[in-house]
């Protein structure tokens, strides 16, 4: 790699630049927080809590992976963002089984009238 503060080449490990001296400290950008994780890991919960927070937090997850490096818990977004749209659609599917069911009753108490 390069120093960030001199421009010469050193170690890929180098916690100081051997030419200016400075600390590069490589270790401090692996600790760097990684918005899209988070966004992520929030995402999937979301997806069985609420689906529709879920779904709009992976998507978000998944656009920002598109401009980062880092790649960790990427899976996680995309299988939260599966998660939401099936549970979504399990809830219209139920909705509309229970509207048809009522709607069956209905018909069945209104003829019997
Ligand atoms: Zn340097």
């Amino acid at each position: 790699m390069f120093c960030k503060f001199c421009g010469k080449e050193i170690a890929d490990d180098a916690v100081v630049c051997v030419h200016c001296g400075r600390a590069v400290k490589p270790q401090q950008e692996e600790e760097k927080s990684n918005p899209a994780k988070t966004l992520a890991i929030l995402g999937f919960v979301f997806s069985f809590l609420f689906a529709l927070v879920g779904l709009i937090l992976s998507i978000i997850a998944l656009n920002k992976y598109k401009k980062q490096e880092d790649q960790s818990c990427k899976g996680l977004a995309t299988a939260g963002l599966i998660i939401s749209i099936v549970s979504m659609a399990l809830v219209v599917i139920v909705y509309i089984y229970v509207f048809s069911i009522a709607g069956a009753y209905a018909n069945a108490i209104s003829s019997l009238l």
